[in-house]
């Protein structure tokens, strides 16, 4: 049986001599693993689009049960992610989290646009990396159905709150004076335009997801609370974030 996919590789494991087992993000099948029979010869036609972070088309054949890569041609790469060795770490960052979100068998439309989208962020416009990872995280959070209440303080329910707070464990946004109110557990600030960006990220337009302003202690802000919210949320870390994390260092 033949099937031809559009797919993102999101990871690639080498195999006996010259084969490379991948795992791909696809739109209507979600998380799939194929194997690339012959990959890493010497100008396999496999080769070029069964490469890292490529978004590629696939005729996929069932062999013995499991799907095999019979041909493989690149839609959009993203050089300049591969280029660049802390972008190439941080895309990577978001293929782990992509792969740990999505389900084998069961669609991820929007799963998959948010990651060719930060992709393309990476590759293309010209925004803080940290802005970039942050609205991924908390879009991602969303996605997978916990999506933060931000609208206002989850106590009283005041709009603007004031010296704001975000309960990670709750996943909720709260006034100061609310915050022995929401329970135990770590708040972190998020203020003004750290707030702001967060809705914008949760709330608004996808299609805009990257337009919104943040630096400094703001952006700082966000990135604090985007992080820790999907790491609560999944209970786990990340080897490819630890290896971002690498090139922040004596920053
Ligand atoms: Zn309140």
């Amino acid at each position: 049986m033949h099937t031809t996919t559009k797919a993102l590789i999101l990871r690639g494991v080498d195999y006996k001599e010259t084969d490379r087992i991948l795992t791909l993000l696809t739109q209507e099948q979600g998380k799939l693993t194929a194997s690339a029979r012959g990959c890493r010869k010497r100008g396999s036609p496999l080769a070029a689009g069964c490469q890292l972070l490529c978004w590629s088309e696939l005729v996929l054949y069932d062999y013995q049960g499991r799907w095999s890569v019979k041909e493989a041609s690149i839609l959009r790469e993203f050089r300049g992610v591969s280029a660049d060795v802390e972008k190439l770490a941080l895309a990577c960052y978001f293929a782990e989290v992509a792969e740990v979100l999505a389900v084998e068998g069961e669609p991820c439309g929007e799963l998959l646009s948010l990651t060719l989208n930060s992709l393309h962020a990476l590759d293309k416009l010209n925004k803080p990396l940290a802005l970039i990872k942050a609205a991924f995280e908390l879009k991602a959070m969303c996605l997978a159905g916990y999506e933060p209440l931000l609208d206002g303080c989850a106590v009283c329910g005041v709009e603007q709150p004031e010296n704001p707070g975000f309960h990670i464990r709750e996943g909720v946004l709260h006034c100061a004076r609310c915050r022995d109110e929401v329970g135990e557990g770590i708040s972190m600030p998020l203020s003004g335009e750290a707030l702001e960006g967060a809705r914008h990220i949760v709330y608004g337009d996808p299609k805009r997801l990257f337009s919104f302003r943040a630096e400094g202690e703001s952006l700082e802000q966000l990135g604090n609370v985007a992080e820790a919210y999907l790491h609560a949320q999944v209970e786990r870390g990340f080897h490819t974030l630890d290896f971002y994390k690498q090139f922040q260092i004596g920053r």
